[in-house]
Order: structure tokens, then sequence, then C-alpha cells
């Protein structure tokens, strides 16, 4: 946030997340959104060899792209001709090597696209825990294709694109010494109530829900963790909304634990979407009535590395393929993040690839006594619905500290199953100090972590 910004009176502010809604919306809800979101409504309901079909066409044109103009893709074989989709798609991906962010680190400036005008070229960063995000670029086009998914998931639960909303992001909108109400902004334009992250005390909560409840917004956006301490607050204060006033949450950027949701669908009387994102435009996976997650298999192919088989699932780290990028393409990215994937087709219907659960959303990871990395550890909490919050730290080894808020049902024997949690992944060797706090700190920006490692943050 700029010092003109944090200087100007509140109503000048507002103007300001006015302005910078007009844009926003002028940039993403273009005619090409509307046109692949039109389409990508029909295709949705493609049978799988279909959307096989449809997701070659993409690749066979973005690889034949990458080998044109982009310098890092210059030696990749052509994409397959086999006549089968589902072969062709699977024989192209095996030629090209999988990148991993290292190797994207070290020649970033390879991957742009040559030949694509300037002012087509939007500047994004990449998505990363640790160290300084790396720039990519995307098109028009991948922006307006990346919200066609995202509208996709909200016009069926029947929400329109200019329908008034309330957001819980990391923008920081109200000044951090701003110590009194209103800790929001208005975007009249795009009539979007905009709340800050960032003051959310316990005594400053009372404030955010008497704005909520002032407030007709048809739906709600944000991460889990800010939704889910507003919404703890208007349970505890019994002034949670009345059930369907809100038509519908959509939670992004971060795990979405079960606790979490039941606190958050209890305060605001209505169902969270979830949906699964990254900042570089290569991966989007909607949540279902089945509480699935849908890959968008028109914007991304996900590959899993297997590090677990059953007759019902694989699972394992994600190497994603953006198809909806010309400007920085990704191809086989190892993005970090890893999941379950389900092997029978999901029960609501909609054909392609389906997980169960994503998991390593920003988390670091822990380190053992022994030396083994053990990540994905905000699975611990993932079904607890005893905890309010929970966060897992490490500063050396030996040792760790669970700092919980507890829920009036937390007894002795939940502590147990949690310690019992931790121990089947950690082993016994390890310290464990469990603190019953009030109240768990966020981010700078904005986030909440499950996982905080000094010594185990994620390598890039
Ligand atoms: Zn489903």
């Amino acid at each position: 946030m700029s010092r003109i910004y944090d200087a100007l009176p509140i109503f000048g502010q507002n103007l300001a997340c006015t302005f910078a809604g007009y844009s926003r919306i002028h940039s993403r809800y273009t005619r090409h959104f509307h046109r692949t979101l039109k389409e990508w409504n029909e295709t949705i309901h493609y049978p799988i060899e279909d959307l096989h079909a449809l997701q070659r066409d993409r690749l066979t044109r973005l690889v034949e792209h990458a080998r044109m103009n982009v310098p890092h893709y210059g030696q990749i074989p052509p994409p397959s001709s086999a006549k089968d989709p589902f072969q062709a798609i699977t024989e192209t991906l095996s030629t090209i090597p999988p990148l991993d962010k290292k190797t994207y680190r070290a020649a970033s400036e390879t991957f742009i696209a040559q030949g694509i005008p300037k002012y087509r070229l939007n500047r994004g960063i990449t998505s990363g825990t640790t160290g300084t995000a790396l720039p990519t670029y995307y098109t028009p086009e991948a922006l307006a294709e990346e919200y066609a998914t995202v509208w996709r998931l909200r016009m069926e639960k029947g929400i329109r694109l200019m329908d008034s909303h309330l957001t819980f992001n990391g923008q920081s909108i109200v000044p951090f010494s701003q110590s009194e109400a209103p800790f929001w902004r208005h975007n009249a334009y795009g009539r979007q109530t905009l709340f800050s992250v960032y003051h959310m005390t316990p005594r400053n909560l009372e404030q955010y829900i008497s704005a909520i409840q002032k407030s007709r917004a048809k739906y709600i956006l944000g991460y889990p963790s800010a939704l889910h301490l507003v919404g703890r607050a208007m349970i505890e204060t019994g002034q949670t909304l009345p059930e369907g006033q809100v038509k519908a949450i959509f939670t992004s950027s971060e795990s979405l634990l079960a606790f979490q949701r039941k606190t958050i669908e209890e305060a605001f009387g209505t169902q969270v979407w979830d949906r699964y994102g990254t900042s570089e435009f290569t991966v989007s996976m909607t949540e279902c009535r089945e509480h699935n997650l849908h890959v968008d298999m028109e914007f991304c192919i996900v590959e899993v590395e297997v590090e677990e088989e059953t007759d019902d699932f694989v699972r394992g780290s994600f190497m994603v393929t953006g198809l909806s990028n010309d400007a920085t393409p990704f191809l086989r990215y190892r993005i970090g993040d890893s999941g379950t994937r389900l092997k029978k087709p999901c029960p609501c219907g909609r054909a392609g690839d389906v997980f169960r659960d994503v998991d390593g959303r920003n988390e670091d990871f822990i380190v053992t006594p022994d030396g083994r990395m053990v990540g994905r550890l905000d699975h611990i909490f993932k079904n607890q619905t005893k905890i309010l919050e929970a966060q897992i730290r490490q500063d050396s080894k030996e040792a760790l500290d669970v700092l919980l808020v507890r829920d009036k049902l937390f007894d002795e024997k939940s502590e147990r199953d949690l310690l019992n949690e931790i121990r089947k992944r950690l082993g016994n060797e390890i310290h464990i100090d469990i603190h019953y706090v009030d109240s768990i700190p966020r981010e700078r920006n904005g986030k909440f972590r499950a996982v905080k490692s000094q010594i185990g943050q994620l390598a890039q």
C-alpha cells in the first residue's frame, strides 16, 4: 500500500478502491472472458473422451507455440500425433522434462515468450513460501480464462457478475496504524466491501460483525483463516447470519480445514465452496457438492508423481501444465503442492480428474531428529473439529511446539488423539509441547500458516 493511499481520508481511500475495482473488472471480464465462460459452461458437461480431445488440442497448440517462441522449450520434440487423445497427451508430456522451481529461478527470462507485444504482457509473480517471488508474465487471455473457471463455479451457485459481495483477502486497504473502525473499504463500482485481515483483534471483531450484519451481500470471498476467525466470533456472541441470506462463500489461497469449514458455514448460514489455484496460471480445481476438487480440464493438466497408490486413489506431488498462458508457459511444473486423486469418477457426475484433497499450500516441512523432512502436516488438523485454530512451530530439530485454540468440547482424549496423529507422522523421538492459547498471529501477508518451521522452510 502506498504512502499516498495511507494519507488519504477514508472517502478518498474508498474512491481509490473503487477505481482499482473498476480497472480490475475491465481487465478480467473482457470479451474473451465472456466467450470462454459460455463455452466452458458447456464443456463442463462433456464426457471424459471429449475432455481429453479438448485437452489434446490445447496442449498441442501450446507445445507448438513454446517450441517456436520460448527459448527454454526450443529443444522439446513436436507434440505426439497419436490418434487417441489420451495417448497423445501422455506421449507429448512424457517427452518434456519436469520443471523444478530451481530451474525456473536460475533462468526465468528464458521462459518468456518472444514475439508477444509488450502491451499484452502483464507482469505477475510466482507463488512460494520463502525467498523472493520471481516474475512471470501472463496474457489478457490467460487472466480471462482463469476467471472463467472462477465464475463457472460462482454462477453454478446462483451468483451473478455484479452481485454485491464481501472480501477477506490479503489486500492492505486499511492503514496498519489505524486503531478505530471502519476496518473495511468500499469499491462502489464493483459492489464490493473489502475487509482488512490485518486488524482482526478480538476487540475489533465486534465492529467487523456489525458491518457484516448490516451488509446485504450476496456472497463472500476470502482466506479460510480470516473467515474462520470472524465466524468464530459471530458464533460466540450469538450473531450468526440467518440461513440463506448469503448465497455462497468461496475460499481460496490456503488449505481449507474441516474445523474452519464447519465454523464458517455455521456462522454465515451458507455453504463454503473451495477453489485451488496458483499465481502462475498453471492449475485450477473447483469443489463440487461431494466436497471433491475437480480439475478444470480446459485450463490445465495435473499429473501426480505417485508416492502412494491403492485401489481407490493415487497420492503424490503435482506436476502442472497450464494450458492458457502463452506469455510464460509452465509445462510439467513441480509447483510444490500435492494431493490425492481418486481413481473412480466422482458421484456428482462431472467427468475428468478429481481430487479428494490438495495439501501443502504454503506449508513448511517439519524436520525430525533423524533428519527427515515431513510435509503435509496441515493434514493432522484436517479432520479435527474440536480445534478452533492450530499451528505447529519448530525452531530446532529436536522439538516442536503446537499452538492450539480449543473448542469447549476439546478434552483429554482429543489431546491424546492429536498427539497420536502427530506421532504417527513424526515418530516418538521428537519432543512435543502443546500450548493452549487464545489466538494465533497471522503472517505479514495476512495469511495463516498451519506449519511454521525455521529449519524446514520449503526449498524452492
Ligand atoms: Zn464431484
